[in-house]
Protein backbone atom coordinates (compact mmCIF):
# COMPACT_ATOMS: atom_id res chain seq x y z
CA UNK A 1 0.00 0.00 0.00
CA UNK A 2 2.77 2.46 0.89
CA UNK A 3 4.64 1.44 -1.90
CA UNK A 4 1.85 1.86 -4.32
CA UNK A 5 1.40 5.28 -2.47
CA UNK A 6 4.60 6.31 -3.00
CA UNK A 7 4.64 5.22 -7.13
CA UNK A 8 1.34 7.21 -6.90
CA UNK A 9 2.93 10.36 -5.58
CA UNK A 10 5.95 10.38 -7.59
CA UNK A 11 3.50 9.35 -10.85
CA UNK A 12 1.57 12.77 -9.95
CA UNK A 13 5.14 14.87 -8.85
CA UNK A 14 6.57 13.81 -12.45
CA UNK A 15 3.22 14.92 -14.47
CA UNK A 16 1.20 17.53 -12.66
CA UNK A 17 2.73 19.08 -9.85
CA UNK A 18 5.91 20.97 -8.56
CA UNK A 19 6.56 18.67 -5.27
CA UNK A 20 9.26 19.14 -2.45
CA UNK A 21 9.90 15.62 -1.73
CA UNK A 22 10.66 15.39 2.17
CA UNK A 23 13.97 14.15 2.85
CA UNK A 24 15.35 14.27 6.36
CA UNK A 25 15.80 17.66 8.16
CA UNK A 26 17.08 18.92 11.87
CA UNK A 27 13.90 18.91 13.27
CA UNK A 28 13.76 14.83 11.75
CA UNK A 29 16.93 14.02 13.32
CA UNK A 30 15.64 15.46 16.20
CA UNK A 31 12.77 13.65 16.81
CA UNK A 32 14.40 10.48 15.70
CA UNK A 33 17.12 10.92 18.93
CA UNK A 34 14.15 11.60 20.71
CA UNK A 35 12.74 7.88 19.95
CA UNK A 36 16.04 6.47 20.71
CA UNK A 37 16.35 8.06 24.04
CA UNK A 38 12.75 6.39 24.59
CA UNK A 39 14.24 3.51 23.05
CA UNK A 40 17.06 2.95 25.58
CA UNK A 41 14.47 4.44 28.17
CA UNK A 42 12.54 1.36 27.78
CA UNK A 43 15.50 -0.61 27.23
CA UNK A 44 17.02 0.24 30.84
CA UNK A 45 13.61 -0.60 32.07
CA UNK A 46 13.57 -3.86 30.57
CA UNK A 47 17.04 -5.01 31.83
CA UNK A 48 16.01 -3.98 35.23
CA UNK A 49 12.82 -6.28 35.59
CA UNK A 50 15.32 -9.20 33.73
CA UNK A 51 18.12 -8.61 36.33
CA UNK A 52 15.24 -8.43 39.25
CA UNK A 53 13.43 -11.71 38.15
CA UNK A 54 17.72 -13.27 37.50
CA UNK A 55 18.33 -12.01 41.35
CA UNK A 56 14.40 -13.34 42.53
CA UNK A 57 15.51 -16.78 41.28
CA UNK A 58 18.79 -17.00 42.53
CA UNK A 59 17.27 -16.38 45.94
CA UNK A 60 14.59 -18.94 45.54
CA UNK A 61 17.06 -21.35 44.25
CA UNK A 62 19.27 -21.02 47.24
CA UNK A 63 16.46 -21.47 49.93
CA UNK A 64 15.00 -24.40 48.17
CA UNK A 65 18.85 -25.46 48.48
CA UNK A 66 18.92 -24.94 52.00
CA UNK A 67 15.57 -26.70 52.11
CA UNK A 68 17.29 -30.04 50.40
CA UNK A 69 19.63 -29.83 53.22
CA UNK A 70 17.92 -29.56 56.03
CA UNK A 71 15.40 -32.47 54.43
CA UNK A 72 18.48 -34.45 54.47
CA UNK A 73 19.45 -33.92 57.59
CA UNK A 74 16.71 -35.26 59.41
CA UNK A 75 16.56 -38.29 56.59
CA UNK A 76 19.86 -39.02 58.42
CA UNK A 77 18.51 -38.16 61.52
CA UNK A 78 15.32 -40.57 60.91
CA UNK A 79 17.71 -43.00 59.95
CA UNK A 80 19.70 -42.54 63.30
CA UNK A 81 16.60 -43.36 65.20
CA UNK A 82 15.57 -46.18 63.10
CA UNK A 83 19.58 -47.85 64.12
CA UNK A 84 18.29 -46.52 67.81
CA UNK A 85 15.41 -48.06 67.72
CA UNK A 86 16.16 -51.49 66.01
CA UNK A 87 18.72 -52.01 68.80
CA UNK A 88 16.58 -51.14 71.57
CA UNK A 89 14.14 -53.49 69.79
CA UNK A 90 16.35 -56.65 69.99
CA UNK A 91 17.20 -55.34 73.35
CA UNK A 92 13.94 -55.77 74.53
CA UNK A 93 13.37 -59.03 72.64
CA UNK A 94 16.26 -60.44 74.84
CA UNK A 95 14.28 -59.41 77.76
CA UNK A 96 11.16 -60.62 76.50
CA UNK A 97 13.30 -63.69 75.87
CA UNK A 98 14.36 -64.47 79.03
CA UNK A 99 11.05 -63.49 81.16
CA UNK A 100 9.51 -65.80 79.06
CA UNK A 101 12.06 -68.39 80.01
CA UNK A 102 11.30 -67.89 83.24
CA UNK A 103 7.66 -67.98 82.85
CA UNK A 104 7.70 -71.23 81.29
CA UNK A 105 10.07 -72.63 83.81
CA UNK A 106 7.53 -71.17 86.48
CA UNK A 107 4.67 -72.59 84.83
CA UNK A 108 6.29 -76.33 85.49
CA UNK A 109 7.21 -77.65 88.96
CA UNK A 110 10.53 -76.88 89.24
CA UNK A 111 11.92 -77.22 92.50
CA UNK A 112 14.43 -74.93 92.01
CA UNK A 113 11.62 -72.37 91.60
CA UNK A 114 11.41 -70.97 95.10
CA UNK A 115 15.81 -70.82 94.40
CA UNK A 116 14.97 -69.36 90.97
CA UNK A 117 12.27 -66.58 92.33
CA UNK A 118 14.37 -66.48 95.36
CA UNK A 119 10.48 -66.57 96.36
CA UNK A 120 10.27 -66.67 100.52
CA UNK A 121 6.69 -68.45 100.07
CA UNK A 122 4.34 -70.08 97.44
CA UNK A 123 2.23 -66.61 98.20
CA UNK A 124 5.48 -64.60 97.15
CA UNK A 125 5.99 -66.86 94.19
CA UNK A 126 2.49 -66.28 92.71
CA UNK A 127 2.98 -62.22 93.05
CA UNK A 128 6.70 -62.34 91.36
CA UNK A 129 5.32 -65.02 88.42
CA UNK A 130 2.27 -62.12 87.81
CA UNK A 131 5.09 -59.26 87.93
CA UNK A 132 6.98 -60.97 85.27
CA UNK A 133 4.10 -61.92 83.02
CA UNK A 134 3.08 -58.09 83.32
CA UNK A 135 6.72 -57.07 82.50
CA UNK A 136 6.48 -58.99 79.81
CA UNK A 137 3.56 -57.74 78.37
CA UNK A 138 4.55 -54.00 78.76
CA UNK A 139 8.07 -54.99 77.36
CA UNK A 140 5.69 -56.52 74.07
CA UNK A 141 3.64 -53.45 74.26
CA UNK A 142 7.03 -51.16 73.97
CA UNK A 143 8.18 -53.30 71.20
CA UNK A 144 4.81 -52.69 69.65
CA UNK A 145 5.53 -49.06 69.83
CA UNK A 146 8.68 -48.40 68.37
CA UNK A 147 7.95 -50.58 65.69
CA UNK A 148 5.31 -48.75 64.99
CA UNK A 149 7.88 -45.77 65.45
CA UNK A 150 10.08 -47.44 62.96
CA UNK A 151 7.07 -46.87 60.37
CA UNK A 152 6.31 -43.80 61.04
CA UNK A 153 10.23 -42.45 60.77
CA UNK A 154 10.23 -44.30 56.94
CA UNK A 155 6.92 -42.76 56.51
CA UNK A 156 8.40 -39.35 57.34
CA UNK A 157 11.71 -40.21 55.15
CA UNK A 158 9.81 -40.72 52.05
CA UNK A 159 7.81 -37.60 52.56
CA UNK A 160 11.05 -35.93 53.11
CA UNK A 161 12.51 -37.70 49.89
CA UNK A 162 9.37 -36.22 47.90
CA UNK A 163 10.19 -32.97 49.42
CA UNK A 164 13.76 -33.34 48.19
CA UNK A 165 12.52 -34.45 44.74
CA UNK A 166 10.04 -31.86 44.37
CA UNK A 167 12.26 -29.04 45.60
CA UNK A 168 15.10 -30.34 42.58
CA UNK A 169 12.41 -30.14 39.82
CA UNK A 170 12.06 -26.48 41.03
CA UNK A 171 15.41 -26.08 40.80
CA UNK A 172 15.56 -27.58 37.85
CA UNK A 173 12.86 -25.29 36.39
CA UNK A 174 14.75 -22.47 37.54
CA UNK A 175 17.69 -22.94 36.18
CA UNK A 176 15.90 -23.45 32.87
CA UNK A 177 14.03 -19.90 33.70
CA UNK A 178 17.97 -18.08 34.90
CA UNK A 179 19.25 -19.54 30.89
CA UNK A 180 16.69 -17.83 29.20
CA UNK A 181 16.67 -14.40 31.82
CA UNK A 182 20.55 -14.76 30.65
CA UNK A 183 19.90 -15.14 27.20
CA UNK A 184 17.06 -12.10 27.19
CA UNK A 185 19.46 -10.38 29.36
CA UNK A 186 22.62 -10.44 26.97
CA UNK A 187 20.16 -9.16 24.06
CA UNK A 188 18.90 -6.26 25.52
CA UNK A 189 22.33 -5.57 26.57
CA UNK A 190 23.65 -5.67 23.19
CA UNK A 191 20.30 -3.63 21.78
CA UNK A 192 21.32 -0.91 24.88
CA UNK A 193 24.53 -0.65 23.05
CA UNK A 194 23.43 -0.44 20.34
CA UNK A 195 21.06 2.30 20.89
CA UNK A 196 23.36 4.16 22.63
CA UNK A 197 26.30 4.32 20.39
CA UNK A 198 22.92 5.18 17.70
CA UNK A 199 22.07 7.78 20.29
CA UNK A 200 25.90 8.88 20.79
CA UNK A 201 26.41 9.39 16.31
CA UNK A 202 22.90 11.02 16.38
CA UNK A 203 24.04 13.14 18.71
CA UNK A 204 27.20 14.36 16.62
CA UNK A 205 25.33 14.82 13.77
CA UNK A 206 22.47 17.02 14.99
CA UNK A 207 25.91 19.28 16.88
CA UNK A 208 26.85 19.56 13.11
CA UNK A 209 23.81 20.42 11.29
CA UNK A 210 22.66 22.49 14.22
CA UNK A 211 25.66 25.17 13.71
CA UNK A 212 25.07 25.16 10.07
CA UNK A 213 21.63 25.77 10.49
CA UNK A 214 22.38 28.47 12.26
CA UNK A 215 25.00 30.25 9.81
CA UNK A 216 22.55 29.56 7.47
CA UNK A 217 19.78 30.86 9.05
CA UNK A 218 17.50 27.81 8.41
CA UNK A 219 14.72 26.94 10.45
CA UNK A 220 14.41 23.14 11.83
CA UNK A 221 12.25 21.91 9.25
CA UNK A 222 14.19 22.58 6.41
CA UNK A 223 15.78 19.40 4.28
CA UNK A 224 19.30 19.03 5.46
CA UNK A 225 20.07 18.92 1.91
CA UNK A 226 18.47 22.47 1.49
CA UNK A 227 20.13 23.54 4.36
CA UNK A 228 23.72 22.75 3.64
CA UNK A 229 23.70 23.60 -0.33
CA UNK A 230 22.53 26.71 0.92
CA UNK A 231 26.34 27.72 2.24
CA UNK A 232 28.79 29.13 0.74
CA UNK A 233 26.27 30.16 -1.89
CA UNK A 234 28.53 33.28 -2.74
CA UNK A 235 25.85 35.11 -5.14
CA UNK A 236 24.25 34.92 -8.53
CA UNK A 237 25.82 34.75 -11.54
CA UNK A 238 24.44 34.17 -15.35
CA UNK A 239 22.53 31.19 -15.88
CA UNK A 240 24.14 31.03 -19.27
CA UNK A 241 27.21 30.85 -21.12
CA UNK A 242 26.11 33.61 -24.16
CA UNK A 243 22.75 35.03 -25.07
CA UNK A 244 20.85 38.21 -25.54
CA UNK A 245 18.17 40.24 -23.64
CA UNK A 246 14.72 39.96 -24.90
CA UNK A 247 12.48 40.98 -22.01
CA UNK A 248 12.72 42.89 -18.82
CA UNK A 249 11.30 42.02 -15.42
CA UNK A 250 8.15 43.66 -14.45
CA UNK A 251 4.99 44.96 -16.42
CA UNK A 252 4.88 44.51 -20.27
CA UNK A 253 2.41 43.52 -22.53
CA UNK A 254 2.35 40.22 -23.45
CA UNK A 255 1.42 38.89 -27.39
CA UNK A 256 0.06 36.13 -25.65
CA UNK A 257 -1.75 37.31 -22.50
CA UNK A 258 -2.00 41.12 -22.78
CA UNK A 259 -0.86 43.06 -19.65
CA UNK A 260 1.14 40.71 -17.10
CA UNK A 261 3.65 41.42 -14.64
CA UNK A 262 6.79 39.14 -16.34
CA UNK A 263 8.13 37.57 -13.28
CA UNK A 264 11.73 36.76 -14.70
CA UNK A 265 14.39 38.10 -17.56
CA UNK A 266 13.74 36.73 -21.02
CA UNK A 267 17.14 35.29 -22.55
CA UNK A 268 17.04 34.35 -26.07
CA UNK A 269 19.14 31.35 -27.10
CA UNK A 270 19.44 28.73 -29.39
CA UNK A 271 17.46 25.69 -28.97
CA UNK A 272 18.96 22.93 -26.46
CA UNK A 273 21.35 25.37 -25.16
CA UNK A 274 22.76 24.02 -21.54
CA UNK A 275 21.15 26.33 -19.26
CA UNK A 276 23.65 26.49 -15.50
CA UNK A 277 21.93 27.29 -11.71
CA UNK A 278 22.91 30.83 -11.32
CA UNK A 279 23.79 30.22 -7.68
CA UNK A 280 24.83 27.05 -5.18
CA UNK A 281 21.46 25.90 -3.83
CA UNK A 282 19.01 22.73 -3.94
CA UNK A 283 16.64 21.89 -6.76
CA UNK A 284 13.16 22.35 -4.55
CA UNK A 285 11.08 21.73 -7.58
CA UNK A 286 10.51 20.22 -11.14
CA UNK A 287 7.20 21.37 -12.90
CA UNK A 288 6.53 19.36 -16.34
CA UNK A 289 3.67 20.87 -18.30
CA UNK A 290 2.80 21.37 -21.66
CA UNK A 291 1.12 24.50 -20.97
CA UNK A 292 2.74 27.89 -20.29
CA UNK A 293 5.95 27.85 -18.32
CA UNK A 294 6.62 23.97 -19.86
CA UNK A 295 9.32 22.14 -18.09
CA UNK A 296 10.17 24.16 -15.08
CA UNK A 297 13.49 23.87 -12.48
CA UNK A 298 13.09 26.07 -9.02
CA UNK A 299 15.95 26.04 -6.98
CA UNK A 300 16.55 27.15 -3.12
CA UNK A 301 19.41 29.18 -2.49
CA UNK A 302 20.92 31.33 0.82
CA UNK A 303 22.87 34.29 -0.03
CA UNK A 304 24.06 36.68 2.52
CA UNK A 305 21.90 34.73 4.89
CA UNK A 306 18.62 35.10 3.02
CA UNK A 307 16.50 32.79 1.60
CA UNK A 308 15.98 33.19 -2.59
CA UNK A 309 15.23 30.89 -5.05
CA UNK A 310 15.94 30.66 -8.83
CA UNK A 311 13.58 29.86 -11.66
CA UNK A 312 14.11 28.42 -14.63
CA UNK A 313 11.46 28.31 -17.02
CA UNK A 314 10.72 26.98 -21.15
CA UNK A 315 13.56 24.13 -20.65
CA UNK A 316 13.37 21.54 -23.47
CA UNK A 317 14.48 19.20 -21.18
CA UNK A 318 15.79 18.66 -17.46
CA UNK A 319 19.04 17.47 -16.75
CA UNK A 320 17.94 17.28 -12.30
CA UNK A 321 16.43 15.85 -9.57
CA UNK A 322 14.24 17.33 -6.61
CA UNK A 323 16.84 17.63 -3.48
CA UNK A 324 20.07 17.60 -5.51
CA UNK A 325 22.06 19.53 -4.22
CA UNK A 326 23.78 21.94 -7.11
CA UNK A 327 26.42 24.53 -8.15
CA UNK A 328 26.94 27.27 -10.39
CA UNK A 329 28.49 24.84 -12.90
CA UNK A 330 25.44 22.09 -12.45
CA UNK A 331 23.40 21.91 -15.88
CA UNK A 332 19.78 22.10 -14.48
CA UNK A 333 18.66 21.48 -18.29
CA UNK A 334 18.41 22.73 -22.17
CA UNK A 335 16.61 26.02 -23.29
CA UNK A 336 13.33 25.41 -25.02
CA UNK A 337 10.15 27.58 -25.67
CA UNK A 338 9.25 28.76 -29.04
CA UNK A 339 5.39 27.37 -28.59
CA UNK A 340 3.96 25.25 -31.45
CA UNK A 341 6.61 26.14 -33.87
CA UNK A 342 9.13 24.38 -32.07
CA UNK A 343 7.80 21.76 -30.40
CA UNK A 344 8.23 18.75 -33.23
CA UNK A 345 12.03 20.03 -32.97
CA UNK A 346 12.13 19.35 -29.04
CA UNK A 347 10.23 23.16 -28.02
CA UNK A 348 8.08 22.79 -24.95
CA UNK A 349 5.37 24.94 -23.90
CA UNK A 350 2.43 27.05 -25.95
CA UNK A 351 3.51 31.13 -24.45
CA UNK A 352 6.50 31.69 -25.91
CA UNK A 353 7.53 33.31 -29.60
CA UNK A 354 10.76 31.63 -29.67
CA UNK A 355 13.38 29.34 -28.11
CA UNK A 356 14.94 31.51 -24.87
CA UNK A 357 15.17 30.93 -21.00
CA UNK A 358 13.10 32.93 -18.81
CA UNK A 359 14.82 33.88 -15.65
CA UNK A 360 13.37 34.80 -12.36
CA UNK A 361 14.59 35.11 -9.19
CA UNK A 362 12.33 35.04 -5.96
CA UNK A 363 12.63 36.45 -2.52
CA UNK A 364 11.84 33.37 0.30
CA UNK A 365 11.57 30.02 -0.17
CA UNK A 366 7.80 30.53 -0.49
CA UNK A 367 4.59 33.05 -2.44
CA UNK A 368 5.55 34.06 -5.60
CA UNK A 369 7.76 37.52 -4.76
CA UNK A 370 9.36 38.09 -8.19
CA UNK A 371 12.38 40.43 -7.70
CA UNK A 372 14.24 42.04 -10.86
CA UNK A 373 17.28 39.86 -11.27
CA UNK A 374 19.06 42.83 -12.43
CA UNK A 375 19.03 43.43 -8.58
CA UNK A 376 21.39 40.25 -8.35
CA UNK A 377 23.34 39.48 -11.71
CA UNK A 378 24.56 41.92 -14.11
CA UNK A 379 22.78 41.56 -17.87
CA UNK A 380 23.36 43.42 -20.76
CA UNK A 381 20.78 46.00 -21.59
CA UNK A 382 17.59 44.47 -23.93
CA UNK A 383 18.49 44.17 -27.30
CA UNK A 384 22.20 43.43 -26.21
CA UNK A 385 24.11 40.19 -26.23
CA UNK A 386 26.54 38.49 -23.56
CA UNK A 387 29.16 35.63 -24.27
CA UNK A 388 29.90 34.85 -20.15
CA UNK A 389 28.75 33.60 -17.10
CA UNK A 390 29.77 36.56 -14.74
ZN1 LIG B 1 9.67 35.36 -19.80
Amino acid sequence: MKKINKTLLFIFCLFFLTCNIKAESLKSLKAQLAKDEANQAALVKKQKNVQNKIKSANKEISSLEKDIERYEDEIDDLLEQIDELEIDIEKKKKEIDSLLSFLQVSNGDNIYLEYVFEAKDFTDFIYRSAVVEELTKYNDDLIDEMYNLIEEDKKLQVELKNKIAKSEASIKDLDKKLKNYNVSLADLEDAHSDVAAEIKSRKKTIEYYESIYKANGCKEDVDLVVCISSTNAKGFVRPLTKGTITSEWGYRICPVHGREIHSGIDIGVPLNTPVYASAAGTVSGITTKSSCGGNIVTINHIVNGKQYRSVYMHLASINVKIGQAVNINTIVGKSGGGGFTLRKNGGWDTCSTGAHLHFTIRNGWTGSNSVNPRNFVTFPSKGKSFSSRF
